[in-house]
């Protein structure tokens, strides 16, 4: 058997959304890698299609949001139909900054994603299946078909598997799938609509006994997604039902074709107990399978990939110990868990019809009109909400141990006062973050100064959080700056002056990437990375 000896570090198995993504934070950060996938192309199905803020965050510092979802329709809200009345709604309008979820078709997702590595230099080994791993004492051989040959190679020090539901490297690590089981199937079909449907809103419709979905995408086309208890006899007759529940929902044809996509399965929602095995690890739907209510399975395995894609960059580039690839695990699954559980409630309420039953104690009109739920579901529903466990955080000494950095303000506006070069040696990084006000994105901005800052700048900069300013003013440095810096703001003090952020998280992705610019692209690890401001 051919064996062939590999340069690369890193095996990223599988490229649906969530290798592609590791391929794309890999790449971003100079790492060697290959990307295997046994298909022979791109997919394309529909299947999942809502890009959600988080995942937007990523999209935006992978340098891909220019190119991935621009085409995709804009949805800014989630609304509760109860026949004919609207009950709730999630509406993104009331996070700051102009919020929203782009749906497309997860095969234009994948096409736009691959585009931009191609042009980064990036191929995927098309109809390259694994079929096992070997640990050695230099890493990982794994046996590979490759065109209908078998091939092995490596050695690789770390192998990741994104490789979807059937998954070789969960296998390998020896996880187990904790699985919810339920009896009710979901039926979905892309249609052409008329232009009659709202296009920015998603309705989530209860009438008659039944219960469907209409989520529109780009191009007039629209997605119809029906929970029942019985498994449809076939495509057509499933095709069929859904284009007949929406026409006579409407009481006219708004749908005027045939399917041109559709799919059933029975409800699903399964996590693995463990995702890693010394350097072996999974992401995405190798992790967790969850049904498409909600939208979340794609976007999970884009955090995933970004989470781990970081970590694993810091360690190969000497920043970081290789201690921080456990903390993986403990995030990762701490937050899929979480959403899973929520997936789990909003799937039980739809089979339960518990929207619309008074008896049951949870009557939604009127949880909904308060202030609080306003703002909780569409911080829930666009990804903002997830937070890592408490003890990962920036750490810049004891004194600082355990502090929330980050932000997330409406504005934002970089001005320069100074020059300070005489007194500043290292440039120091300032937040203040009022952690008992109420910041929907702190965690996201804990978890991106996190990968970009501590993982490989922390000896260029100081990051200091401050609570009270006046006492970091007056212990560390002796400057003639407003003390009271305001809460949600960035301050970022270089030897060339001030710049202040009032900033929200893509502004804060700004700072980062003037960061990269400024500090980092001498050491010569981002080179090929191209961030401007
Ligand atoms: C009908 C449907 C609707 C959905 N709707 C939504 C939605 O609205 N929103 C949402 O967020 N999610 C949704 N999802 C979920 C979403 O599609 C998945 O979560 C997403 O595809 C997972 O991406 P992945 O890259 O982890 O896995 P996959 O997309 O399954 O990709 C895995 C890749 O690995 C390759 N592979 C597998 N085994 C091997 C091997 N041994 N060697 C080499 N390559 C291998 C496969 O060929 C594949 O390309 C939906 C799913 C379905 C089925």
């Amino acid at each position: 058997m051919e064996v062939e000896s590999s340069g690369s570090k890193v095996l990223v198995v599988g490229a649906g959304p969530t290798g592609l993504i590791m391929a794309a934070t890999l790449q971003r950060f100079g790492i060697d890698f290959e990307i295997i996938d046994k298909k022979d192309g791109l997919t394309d199905t529909s299947k999942g299609l809502s890009l959600n803020v988080s995942t937007q965050i990523v999209l935006y510092l992978l340098n891909l949001a220019e190119h991935v979802g621009v085409n995709g329709q804009k949805i800014r809200k989630l609304n509760l139909v109860h026949e004919k009345d609207r009950v709730m709604s999630v509406d993104f309008r009331k996070l700051s900054g102009d919020r929203y979820l782009i749906t497309q078709p997860q095969s234009a997702t994948e096409a736009e994603i691959y585009h931009c590595l191609q042009c980064r230099g990036v191929e995927v080994q098309w109809s390259s299946a694994l079929q096992s791993i070997d640990e050695c004492a230099s890493g990982y051989f794994v046996n590979i078909v490759k065109n209908g040959s078998e091939v092995i190679k490596g050695p690789y020090r770390y192998v990741i598997g994104c490789e979807g539901k059937k998954s070789l490297v969960r296998e390998k690590i020896g996880a187990l799938m904790e699985s919810k089981q339920y009896s009710h199937y979901f039926l979905l079909a892309d249609f052409k609509v008329k232009n009659t449907i709202d296009n920015d809103e998603v309705n989530y419709i209860e009438s008659g006994g039944d219960f469907f979905i209409i989520v529109p995408l780009s191009n007039n086309i629209c997605r119809v997604v029906m929970v029942t208890d019985v498994k449809p006899s076939s495509e057509y007759a499933l095709g069929n039902a859904l284009k007949n529940l929406v026409n006579s929902y409407y009481d006219k044809d708004i749908i005027v074709s045939e399917a041109v996509w559709t799919s059933s399965a029975q409800i699903y929602l399964s996590v693995a107990d463990k995702i890693q095995l010394n350097r072996l690890f999974i992401c995405g739907d190798s992790f967790h399978l969850v049904s498409p209510i909600g939208g979340t399975g794609m976007n999970m395995g884009i955090q995933d990939a970004f989470n781990l894609g970081c970590k694993i960059a810091a360690v190969i580039n000497g920043i970081q110990d290789e201690s921080i690839l456990h903390k993986y695990q403990t995030e990762r699954l701490s937050v899929v868990k979480e959403t899973c559980a929520k997936v789990d409630v909003t799937t039980r309420m739809i089979f339960d019809k518990i929207f619309r039953d008074e008896n049951s104690g949870f009557f939604v009109p009127d949880i909904t009109k308060r202030n609080l739920f306003k703002k909780i579901y569409p911080e829930s529903y666009s990804g903002l909400s997830l937070r890592y466990p408490m003890n990962s955080p920036v750490e810049i000494n004891e004194q600082y141990k355990n502090q929330y950095v980050g932000c997330l303000f409406e504005n934002t506006n970089i001005f320069y006062s100074g020059p300070f070069k005489e007194k500043l040696l290292k440039p120091i990084l300032i937040f203040n973050v009022d952690e008992s006000s109420d910041f929907s994105a702190v965690q996201n901005m804990v978890s991106l100064v996190r990968a970009f800052i501590d993982a490989k700048y922390s000896s260029v900069f100081h990051l200091i959080n401050i609570g009270n300013s006046s006492e970091i003013f007056t212990g560390f440095i002796n400057f003639p700056i407003d003390c009271n810096l305001p809460v949600g703001t960035f301050t970022l003090l270089t030897c060339e002056g001030i710049i202040e952020f009032m900033c929200d998280i893509e502004s804060g992705g700004l700072l980062l990437a003037y960061i990269e610019c400024m500090y980092v692209k001498t050491s010569g690890m981002l080179s090929s990375v191209g961030v401007g401001v």
